[in-house]
């Protein structure tokens, strides 16, 4: 498995977690050494996204000594790879936003027979920090339509998917799913013909299709996101928890906003009809 995006492994990856490299991946090493990388990301201090930029060579630096993957490569590009290997046994890479903010990014590399891996053991700011503002709003969104509760849940996936508790994640993304089942029924359950008891042992796909005239679009059209979810608690191993846990967090995303939308546009109606009657008694 090639290594990922450059962009996607410092934005998006995990800490800790091991990216297989060898040979081949001396380009993939060259560009995220390179001093003309740019990133563009949430800066916490402009509180704006911004394009970060690297500082140059003196940004590259390793405990042991100063090496970066060479610029341009040269032709050996084994005994390049070799080296870099052999000296670096962690380094560190600085960006800056045009405001002079800094980021940071932490690396470790391992040689451990035979197969070399290179992780991500510390950035600046966090991803949750990157993306603060986008969980903020989320978080507000999920606070509104189910409680401060399960708001404090989406973040503890989040926070342990930061982590590489990918299964742990999984649990608090179905705690939310469950709940907007749940709720949902509290509030229409004498429109819909299932009685309390024989609802809360059936099965999801029943719940929602029970409930379908009062859920999210999203969550009637795409009732499986239940079946993954419940595969990442029983079946799934850690490694595939993490890397299904953005489209998994996206899709719960989506029906959160949706409902959050639909609720939204039912207090402005109410809120319209009750100022139309208020005019009308008045006129
Ligand atoms: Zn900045």
């Amino acid at each position: 498995m090639s290594p990922p995006k450059v962009v996607d492994f410092l934005k998006e990856f995990p800490l800790y977690r091991k990216v297989e490299i060898s040979p081949d991946a001396i380009e993939w090493l060259a560009e995220l050494t390179s001093t003309s990388l740019k990133l563009d990301s949430y800066c916490p201090q402009c509180t704006k996204v911004s394009t970060f930029e690297s500082v140059g060579k003196s940004a590259c630096t390793t405990t042991y000594r100063p090496k970066y993957a060479p610029d341009p490569l040269p032709d050996d590009r084994e005994k390049a790879y070799n080296d870099l290997l052999r000296f670096n046994k962690e380094f560190k890479i600085v960006l800056k936003c045009p405001r002079d903010h800094i980021m940071g990014y932490y690396f470790a590399l391992q040689r451990k027979e035979e197969q070399d891996f290179i992780m991500k053991i510390g950035q600046y700011p966090s991803e949750k920090d990157q993306k603060r503002d986008e969980f903020k709003r989320n978080r507000k969104i999920v606070e509104d339509i189910l409680s401060s509760e399960k708001a404090d849940e989406y973040m503890n996936a989040i926070i342990l998917y930061d982590h590489n508790y990918g299964i742990g994640a999984f649990i608090y993304l179905r705690r939310i799913f469950e709940s907007m089942i749940n709720n949902t029924y509290q509030n229409h359950k004498n429109e819909v013909s299932f009685e309390e008891g024989s609802f809360k042992e059936a099965k999801a796909k029943d719940k929602i299709n029970a409930l379908r005239d009062y859920l999210p679009d999203f969550m009637v059209n795409n009732k499986h996101i239940y079946d993954i979810l419940s595969k990442g608690v029983h079946e799934l191993d850690q490694f595939t928890c993490q890397d299904l846990f953005d489209t998994v967090r996206t899709a719960v995303e989506i029906i959160l906003e949706q409902e959050f939308e639909r609720k939204k546009r039912e207090e402005k109606i109410e809120k319209a009809e009750k100022e139309l009657n208020n005019w009308e008694s008045e006129l």
